[in-house]
């Protein structure tokens, strides 16, 4: 991984506070959490820190109340679910700065928890404000960042307040980078990338980025129909960017030029409806037909990906090959999902993924477990795939 100063590299904290951002923005109906998955993440951080005697201030930021107090928004919901998981008690400061903060962590002993009210009910966070991050310092002696999934905005909490006190990489922000410094910064090869997804209109930079440093790059999804339509094929009525083909001839040049291999689908599945139980064709391309919509690449293609997973060292994937939320358009993403993990398991592929609708595919076909990592991270995940160096990772490297 690259160099980053880590928990490993703290000793004994007895007396020092701690300020640790972390990413608290749970799913929530009605004050009651109903995915704690964050929370979770967050634990092996917070008992470390606590083990070495550290008082542990916990900074979140909770939906958007844009620089305003809102109580719809308070974090103080989930200091009581937060201190269940730890199974310590977690106090609850209703401001990030200023006297609630300072009293509430003053009375805090060593190895206890706080979990600060959402910072961004001050403007100065999403402004990244110097004064702001100044006064979120002075609650602490040391910062740690776990919050990779928050570390491609540059706020205060997640940039500011790293460049004004010691900076550490939390326990899930150091996994998080260790996995993708495995799939793309030096990964094993050859490499195996695949993207899919609606539109290439959403993942241009990315498939930029990835034909420059990839082996094989297979593109799937609504995204391969105007690849597929660029290349001269019929797509029927699917999903297209007729206006994006020239873009489309440029990154298959480009990766010609960049010796990496493009693999777009040979046969796809249509129907003419989207819906379950509608009536599908399995065509080879060139035999799309002018009614057609294509929602998932045909099992040639599947296999032909797998055959490619077979030579691979290092597969990264982002966006489903198909519509995988309608059955039976998951065929192709399920199959390629259980392919790559069991060849995690049998043959020590490194197999990273990442994106909303990739994790909720990988988890509909039982693998995410199975997986190398895969990151929830979202919105930072695909900036850290489109080559974008992140704010947040980038103020925690020493200086
Ligand atoms: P992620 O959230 O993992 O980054 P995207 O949001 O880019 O992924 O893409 C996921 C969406 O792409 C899904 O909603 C899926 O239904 C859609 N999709 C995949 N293949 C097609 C297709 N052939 N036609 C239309 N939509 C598709
Ligand atoms: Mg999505």
């Amino acid at each position: 991984m690259p160099a980053f100063h880590t928990i490993d590299d703290l000793g004994d904290l007895t007396g020092k506070t701690a300020l640790v951002r972390v990413d608290f923005n749970v799913p929530m109906e009605g004050g009651r959490i109903t995915d704690d998955t964050r929370l979770r993440v967050a634990l092996p951080t917070i008992r470390d820190l606590c083990a070495k005697g550290a008082k542990v201030a916990l900074l979140a930021h909770f939906d958007r109340p844009k620089g305003k107090r809102a109580p719809t928004m308070s974090l103080a919901p989930v200091a009581g679910p937060l201190s269940e998981l730890l199974g310590a008690h977690v106090a609850f400061a209703d401001d990030c700065v200023g006297e609630a903060a300072k009293s509430t962590i003053a009375a805090l002993g060593p190895g206890q928890v706080v979990l600060l009210e959402n910072v961004r009910f001050h403007p100065g966070e999403e402004e990244n404000d110097s004064q702001f991050a100044a006064a979120l310092a002075q609650e602490g002696d040391l910062y740690v960042n776990d919050a990779f999934s928050a570390a491609h905005r540059a706020h205060a909490s997640t940039e500011g307040l790293a460049h004004l006190l010691p900076a550490y990489a939390g326990r899930s922000m150091q996994r998080e980078l260790v996995a993708l410094d495995l799939a793309l910064g030096a990964p094993k090869r050859p490499v195996v990338g695949i993207v899919g997804g609606s539109k290439v209109s959403t993942k241009l930079d990315l498939l930029q980025n990835l034909v420059a440093k990839l082996d094989t790059l297979a593109i799937g999804g609504g995204m391969a129909n105007t690849f597929l339509y660029a290349m001269g094929h019929p797509v029927g009525e699917s999903l297209c960017e007729k206006d994006l083909a020239d873009t489309a001839r440029d990154i298959i040049a480009e990766a010609g030029r960049k010796s990496c291999e493009i693999l777009l689908p040979i046969d796809v599945v249509c129907a003419d409806a989207l819906g379950p139980g509608v009536e599908t064709a399995t065509r080879d391309i060139g035999d799309v037909r002018p009614s057609d919509k294509i929602f998932d690449a045909g099992s040639k293609s599947a296999a032909r990906l797998n055959a490619a997973i077979d030579l691979a060292h290092t597969v990264i994937w982002n966006g489903p090959l198909g519509v995988f939320e309608i059955p039976p358009f998951d065929a192709a993403t399920v199959s390629v999902a259980r392919h790559t993990a069991e060849r995690v398991k049998s043959a020590g592929l490194i197999a990273v993924a990442g994106g909303g609708d990739t994790v909720a595919a990988l988890h509909a076909a039982g693998v995410a477990d199975d997986f190398s990592f895969v990151s929830t991270a979202g919105g930072a995940f695909l900036e850290w795939m489109e080559g974008k160096a992140l704010p947040g990772v980038e103020a925690l490297r020493p200086r």
